[in-house]
């Protein structure tokens, strides 16, 4: 990838160092939790309210369970005006980097909506979601309050994707899937998450299918919305063939099976094959409507 000469998106805020929520995400109002990366046995339903879709490793399954469950209030988080973007230099390399993805992503998004590629959007026009870079933990509007533990994810209460730049060093040590285009198809799949709040598509269920299932199709349909933004990039991007197997990459790392999940039903995520055929997928065709994971009625076959 080639970034330099790129635009950097201006819709990003940096929410500093967090310290003193509670860090319990979700809490009152949170109807559930889909994440990204599946950890186990943390689905939280009931009440009213956001649906908060992560990015999360299973390696950090004990801060996320601290996250989604851990005791406190839900105190705001104090920020103390802090950046996040200056922690390290990694992290300043981090933040540039999304701001360079994130401004991809909005002159793909607003083109396809305009074309009226996805049902649903409202008056075709695409509305750009915030990317909010955040150290240890943060507020979020209608979401609760999150950890770093919790990994990144998009929130539909406000709009916003969350993330903490040090997941590009959790993605490259922990979870072995290395480079700037992994990098970047965890940002693409967050937005794939807002691209599916503002056409709705996150309020389907089918027929006597479990919540898993539901966001087992959810998620796969992100990560083929992120495959398709990836082809669009191409060529601003200057991405390569290299590249697309970085982002395969942390596409088989973070399949539930992968995280270490052998029973399917516990599935939130899809599997490692599932994950890497909807990112290629979208990646190949460079079509959304090719992405609509409710369309095949055989869960099975997804
Ligand atoms: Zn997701």
């Amino acid at each position: 990838m080639r970034i330099e000469d790129q635009r950097r998106s201006d819709n990003f805020e940096d929410r500093g160092q967090g310290r003193g929520g509670g860090g319990r995400i979700g809490g009152q109002g949170l109807m559930n939790i889909v994440r990204l990366l599946g950890v186990k046995g943390t689905l939280i339903v009931g009440g009213l309210g956001a649906v908060v879709y992560f990015l999360a490793p299973s390696s950090l399954k004990s801060t996320m369970t601290h996250a989604l469950l851990g005791g406190g209030g839900q105190g705001e988080v104090q920020s103390g005006g802090t950046s996040a973007c200056t922690v390290s230099e990694a992290n300043e390399k981090a933040c540039d980097f999304s701001r360079v993805v994130l401004a991809s992503t909005e002159d793909v998004w607003a083109e396809r909506f305009a074309q009226g590629e996805l049902p649903g959007a409202g008056a075709g026009k695409y509305v750009n979601p915030t990317l909010a870079v955040f150290s240890d933990e943060v507020s979020t509007g209608g979401c609760g309050n999150a950890s770093t533990g919790a990994g990144p994810f998009y929130c539909p209460g406000d709009g916003k994707l969350y993330l903490d730049p040090t997941f590009y060093q959790v993605m490259e040590k922990t979870l072995k899937a290395p480079g700037d285009f992994a990098q970047a198809y965890v940002i693409a799949h967050e937005v794939g998450h807002h691209v599916q709040n503002l056409i709705g598509a996150t309020r389907q269920q089918i027929n006597g299918e479990t919540q898993n299932q539901t966001s087992v199709r959810i998620e796969l349909q992100a990560d083929c919305f992120a495959g398709v933004w990836g082809k669009a990039a191409k060529a601003a991007l200057s991405i390569t063939d290299e590249d697309l197997k970085e982002a395969l990459g942390a596409a088989h790392a973070i399949g539930d099976d992968a995280l270490g999940h052998a029973d399917k039903t516990q599935f939130t995520h899809g599997s490692s094959a599932q994950r890497m055929r909807w990112f290629r997928r979208g990646f190949d065709g460079g079509d959304a409507r090719n992405c609509d994971t409710f369309a095949e009625q055989d869960f099975g076959k997804l």
